[in-house]
């Protein structure tokens, strides 16, 4: 046991004064020292703990971290702090007379003290609850301005930004793997006349109802649709082959066509409609997204020649 000379119940006494807890335990983990911090944080009193050891006190400790930190510096002579990513309130600790409230997150640092020829174990552990919310609190902001930076403000669908972000890393993944990726560019039929005719406000909604119906038809959790520009919508298709890609643009043609959305009298067509070019990844061809989206409106330009409202795949342009 440690000598309880003067000098150490005076260093026990300012101990009592700090705003953080203080324990010390001796080579059998036995605590010699727990400062007032910690009687009120934990509802037990230095007499009541005092010469038990520190995981009778708090069984829940056998196994965790902080075990592992005073076995290194009892045994091993190390100093460490226990990570508060993976432990955030390691020791069941509330608000000063709150016993049944959350507990208090953590900052715990174990460190060894050398007292005479024996090695103690000293334990701070500080109150980060405030730090944490903050920090916690900055994250969330940080997080929600760089989801709204990836969505697009009228539609509500991912912009061009998470598009060109998405199509560069899919690009990267099908040539590591080797597997297909196809990209869908689309193209509103006569919009213009559209707001000529209705209003461009009629015309954002309508560009809305349009986004949201290409939402919706893709199911994959990998696939994105995207506004590329204006009344310009991509999909990125992963995983997806030119004849499978084929298959969900004429569905998203479809989709669109059998709404019946009414369009201008000088539209080509009385309901609202999409043209669709398709291009697919190709590891000694298309395998670069410039090279991609050019095939793509390539096959779109070809759509809007061949009469509007159909989908044309990259590579299959018959006009000359
Ligand atoms: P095409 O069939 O060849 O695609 O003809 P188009 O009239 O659709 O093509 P064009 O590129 O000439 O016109 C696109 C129109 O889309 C012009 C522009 O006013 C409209 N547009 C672009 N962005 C928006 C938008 O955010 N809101 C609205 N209401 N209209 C937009
Ligand atoms: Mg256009
Ligand atoms: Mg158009």
């Amino acid at each position: 046991m440690i000598s309880t000379d003067t000098s150490f119940d005076l260093a026990a006494g300012a101990l009592n004064l700090l705003d953080c807890g203080v324990i010390v335990l001796d080579g059998e983990h036995r605590i010699v020292l727990w400062n007032r911090w910690m009687t009120t944080r934990s509802g037990r009193s230095s007499t009541r703990v005092c010469g038990q050891s520190l995981f009778t006190v708090f069984a829940e400790l056998r196994g965790s971290r902080v075990e592992a930190a005073v076995l290194a510096a009892l045994v091993d002579g190390n100093a460490r702090t226990v990570s508060q990513g993976l432990e955030r309130a390691p020791f069941p600790l509330r608000e000063a007379g709150s016993f049944d409230g959350a507990r208090i997150e953590q900052a715990v640092t174990v460190s060894p003290l050398r007292e005479g020829g024996a090695t103690l174990c000293m334990i701070e552990i500080r109150d980060v609850s405030g730090t944490i919310d903050r920090e916690r609190q900055l994250l969330e902001h940080a997080e929600s301005l760089r989801a709204r930076s990836y969505v697009d403000g009228l539609t509500g669908i991912h912009n061009r930004r998470y598009f060109d972000m998405t199509l560069d890393r899919e690009l990267r993944r099908a040539q590591r793997n080797g597997g297909p990726l196809s990209l869908l560019l689309m193209d509103i039929d006569s919009f213009k006349a559209y707001n000529d005719h209705f209003g461009h406000q009629q015309g954002d909604t309508c560009l809305i109802t349009v986004a949201q119906a290409l939402a919706a038809m893709l199911k994959r959790p990998a696939d994105v649709a995207a506004r590329y520009g204006g009344e310009e919508f991509a999909a990125i298709l992963p995983d997806t082959t030119a004849e499978q890609a084929a298959g969900v643009a004429e569905a998203i043609r479809l989709d669109v066509a059998k709404r019946r959305l009414a369009h201008a009298p000088a539209a080509h067509k009385d309901h609202v409609t999409l043209s669709i070019g398709v291009a697919s990844f190709s590891k000694d061809g298309l395998n670069e997204p410039a090279l991609l989206i050019e095939a793509a409106d390539k096959a779109l330009y070809a759509a809007k020649r061949g009469g509007r409202d159909r989908v044309v795949m990259a590579g299959t342009d018959p006009s000359p």
